[in-house]
């Protein structure tokens, strides 16, 4: 199979029908062999019933169904591992994104050997509101990532090699850095295409603002765990010891000083009342805390059961 085209929706019921009709105008014109999985994110609306009685007239149209919301990264990740084609695409239920923009993708993906294609909205057609955070936000994560040739992380419409979508994991509301995902999963050949852009059809965004605040946590996460996900004890352990030494030498400092002030008449020094003494005190604590959660870290990857999946590139 060529394509599986991967669709995560919620309460989408008025885009679906014109949706799955260009997609498959699209494919049949291209000649390609094809899959449609609907993921179908515990939708209240009629959703699912449009999807049925469109799977009545095209058997190449599939369809999980989950109880309820889950959020985009669950459906997606649960859509992976049900594709079957070489390339899979990814794309909004909204007719945000345009199936024109498939045989392109496809094309790259298999001739120019990309191993992830992101589509860039280059021109949006979204309020402004939402137009400008976008940008500061993938300015960070462009940093962050060092993944320094995408403009718009997290665009819907994006394209893979079968093999990628099969080893990332897409999960809380990781969607927003799959990029960053393949990237560290040891794919590295990830380009961009500029895409057209709708403003939504039907419905509203199912998206607040709080996309931005969660967006900026989960990059925080992802950052740590790609550099001491699988070595807690080199960020702990540092931050730790570096803390217990600062609060050794405030130890110390009390103590000479009381040293001095006992065998002097004219130096008074009271041991509560200097600043070293709260210093050595929290940094001496902090330290110890510091180092024990690297440990306690360290024993958790060495438990988990990801700590040995390493990607191998080639094998004889
Ligand atoms: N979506 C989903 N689960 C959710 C929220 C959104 O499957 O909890 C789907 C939604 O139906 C759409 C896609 O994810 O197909 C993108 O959502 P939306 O268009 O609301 O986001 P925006 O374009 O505003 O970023
Ligand atoms: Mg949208």
């Amino acid at each position: 199979m060529d394509i599986s085209v991967v669709i995560p929706l919620y309460n989408e019921e008025e885009s679906l029908p014109e949706l799955a009709s260009w997609i498959e105008r699209v494919m049949n014109a291209n000649g390609f062999s094809y899959e449609i999985i609907f993921v179908n994110d515990g939708s209240t609306d009629r959703s699912m019933d449009v999807i049925h009685s469109l799977a009545e007239k095209n058997p190449s149209i599939h369809a999980i169904s989950f109880s309820r919301n889950y959020g985009k990264s669950p459906a997606l990740d649960r859509g992976f591992h049900r594709a079957q084609g070489d390339v899979v695409i990814t794309m909004d239920a909204d007719l945000q994104d345009s199936p024109d923009e498939i045989p392109e993708l496809y094309r790259m993906i298999k001739e120019e050997g990309y191993d992830l294609v992101s589509g860039w909205k280059k021109k949006r057609y979204d309020p402004l509101s939402k137009t400008i955070p976008t940008k500061l936000f993938n300015a960070t994560a462009r940093r962050v990532s060092g993944i320094k040739n995408l403009h718009d992380f997290n665009c819907g419409l994006k394209a893979y090699r079968k093999d990628v979508v099969k080893h990332i994991e897409v999960y809380g509301d990781m969607h927003r850095y799959i990029p960053y995902l393949a990237k560290n999963a040891g794919y590295k050949k990830i380009g961009e295409k500029v895409v057209h852009h709708q403003a939504r059809k039907y419905g509203h965004t199912k998206f607040g603002l709080d996309r931005f605040v969660n967006g900026y946590l989960d990059l925080g996460t992802l950052w740590f765990q790609s550099r001491f996900g699988i070595k807690p004890m080199h960020i702990f352990g540092l931050l730790g010891s570096l803390m217990f030494i600062i609060g050794l030498i405030a130890v110390f400092i009390v103590l000479v000083l009381k040293i001095i002030a006992m065998n002097s008449t004219s130096f008074n020094f009271y041991v509560t009342k200097s600043v070293y003494f709260y210093l050595s005190l929290t940094a001496m604590v902090l330290g110890v805390q510091f180092f024990c959660t690297g440990l306690v870290g360290e024993l958790i990857t060495r438990n988990s059961a990801e700590r040995n999946n390493y990607l191998i590139a080639e094998e004889f």
